[in-house]
């Protein structure tokens, strides 16, 4: 089963994914965290992606679907995979599209966690106390908001014209809002 999950920043993607990932044996797969890693260690794509990300901007479509097509090739994710913020713009949602359908997949639930914009700063700013990642400063958190508008919200109506979207308004006790997402997929 593979599950795609939307939203802005700090909306909670990563949490409940990976709560999502353990319940149903999948592999959860966020970008952003093989993106940091790369950084970590210094590899090509680290490399090009680090300062773009700092500055709170999107990392090209051309080095997300090269990641997305190496973590689709892994004996884990045969079974299906958690897609956590891997799909930020149009060009991105096609080409996640296409190597689903390569291999006889497609997305087959979409979920979207809304969260009103004070309460993702808030979020954020607690995070960036506790992580101290380089972008959860206050300009690059505003330019991180401006491309999830620009380039990611659009996203939204893509898949809403492809099929159903389940909204999720992702505010509130972690476990409430993992009921409302188990009751969604059914398991
Ligand atoms: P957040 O969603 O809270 O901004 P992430 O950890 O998911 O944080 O992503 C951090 C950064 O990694 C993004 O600001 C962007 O630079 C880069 N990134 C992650 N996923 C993508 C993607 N699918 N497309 C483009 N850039 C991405």
């Amino acid at each position: 089963m593979d599950i795609l999950l939307l939203g802005p920043p700090g909306a909670g993607k990563g949490t409940q994914g990976a709560l999502l990932a353990e319940r149903l044996g999948l592999p959860k797969f966020a970008t952003g965290d093989l993106l940091r890693d790369a950084v970590k260690r210094g590899t090509p794509v680290g490399l090009r992606a680090k300062a773009v990300m700092e500055a709170g901007q999107l990392v090209s479509d051309e080095i997300i679907m090269g990641v997305v097509r190496d973590e689709l090739a892994k004996p884990e994710a045969r079974n299906g995979v958690i897609f956590d913020g891997v799909v930020r713009t149009i060009a991105q949602a096609d080409g996640v599209t296409a190597l689903l359908t390569e291999l006889g997949r497609k997305m087959d639930h979409v979920l979207f966690f809304d969260v009103p914009d004070q309460e993702i700063l808030a979020r954020i700013e607690k995070r960036r106390g506790i992580e101290g990642r380089a972008d959860d400063d206050p300009a690059a958190v505003a330019t991180r908001l401006q491309a999830y508008r620009a380039q990611t919200a659009p996203v939204l109506d893509w898949y809403r014209s492809r099929g159903q979207v389940h909204l999720i308004q992702a505010v509130g006790d972690v476990k409430a809002i993992a009921a409302t997402v188990q009751g969604i997929i059914g398991r």
